[in-house]
């Protein structure tokens, strides 16, 4: 080879290499928090029920996917690697530490958290009132093991990330990307116990959907959150105070419902019938368990629908909170951080309307 056409080869590589730099450097950056659940599982048949979540590491999760590398520089951690029926509070405020240290530090444009689908609503909540930052943050899971026939995890997190990637998903709260489609953390849940299209926000519908990780929002959530962050989370130290959930029927025990009163909570959730509705019996217990200083949030078992002050109960006369159109699992959520604020009850009711 002459010596100028050695030259010109040197040049074109050195053109390609700058411009594969350039647009790497152009990709947003990343991180993916891993939780485990069925996103990370496995199982034994492509075709059986059976099989085993929070098996696989994070590295092994992404790697399943190398058409991330197209849309983001991406950089995982494992949080911990559990079934998400044994989350807890812990592994909340770990992953909200970490993520409002991310975007402090400026490591990451987005986060996408991988989460198993029982929960998954549940830390989605707890990120969107302590992360503190308007950057995208995204949990997505799966419903089949990458195992089975026609798995959904790949394309769950590739939506993910590419909606954590997004200028578009920014300012809008901790986000779900689940079957195609975008939801808000406040109103999410899961719907199904087993089929892909699992979740769903019924009482406002999707904010957008995610085809192929082309991101396109209908809509915005219209109550505070993240940046507007109701505890920053510096402040914590020790445990969150413990707020167990009724769950109301007819014929309930009242004496049942005395006994959670009289251990060591500062707060009850009641998921009553209807519009937050207690029996007679145990609206005494709760109207005495309020007396006695416990705050006490009334919300529903139904699944559409707020639950609205003053109905059929006098909750002012009580001192009643209600839960607006909080799931049970999410008033106990707010109630928590609430609590650890040391509000007083107006405000603790002016933050189930507001975020
Ligand atoms: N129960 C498991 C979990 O929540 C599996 C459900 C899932 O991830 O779809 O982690």
């Amino acid at each position: 080879m002459n010596k100028s056409l050695l030259t010109r080869c040197f040049f074109v590589l050195y053109l390609l290499t700058i411009t594969c730099l350039a647009t790497a450097a152009e990709l947003p950056e990343i991180s993916i928090l891993a939780t485990g659940g069925t996103i990370a599982g496995s199982g034994a048949s492509a075709t059986g029920s059976a099989y085993k979540a929070a098996v696989n590491p994070v590295d092994k999760v992404i790697s399943a996917v190398p058409q991330l590398e197209q849309i983001a520089r991406i950089r995982g951690e494992q949080i911990c690697n559990i079934s998400s029926q044994d989350m807890k509070p812990e592994y909340w405020l770990k992953l909200a530490a970490r993520i409002n240290q991310l975007f402090r530090l400026n490591l990451a444009d987005g986060v996408v958290i991988t989460h198993g689908t029982d929960t998954l609503e549940e830390t989605a909540w707890f990120l969107n009132l302590t992360v503190a930052y308007d950057k995208p943050v995204v949990l997505t899971g799966s419903m089949r093991p990458g195992s089975a026939l026609s798995a959904d995890g790949a394309m769950n997190l590739y939506n993910a990330v590419a909606v954590a990637g997004a200028r578009e998903a920014r300012n809008k709260g901790v986000l779900v990307v689940m079957n195609d489609r975008i939801y808000s953390a406040r109103g999410v849940r899961k719907c199904d116990t087993i089929n892909p299209a699992a979740f769903d926000d019924r009482e406002n519908g999707a904010l957008g959907r995610v085809n192929y990780g082309k991101v396109s929002f209908n809509t915005r959530p219209d109550k505070k959150h993240t940046y507007q962050s109701l505890v920053k989370l510096p402040l914590f130290a020790g445990k969150l105070p413990e707020v167990p959930i009724i769950y109301g029927y007819a014929g309930i025990d009242p004496q049942m419902v005395e006994t959670i009163c009289q251990s060591n909570i500062r707060g009850i959730v009641y998921a009553g019938v209807g519009n937050g509705n207690p029996s007679e019996e145990v609206l005494n217990v709760l109207a005495k368990a309020s007396a006695v200083g416990i705050t006490v949030v009334r919300a529903t078992r139904v699944p559409d629908g707020p639950v609205t002050l003053d109905a059929e109960v006098d909750d002012a006369k009580y001192g009643f909170i209600v839960s607006d159109s909080l799931t049970p699992q999410k008033a106990r959520i707010l109630l928590m951080l609430a609590l650890h604020k040391d509000l007083d009850r107006s405000e603790i009711q002016r933050l189930y309307f507001e975020y």
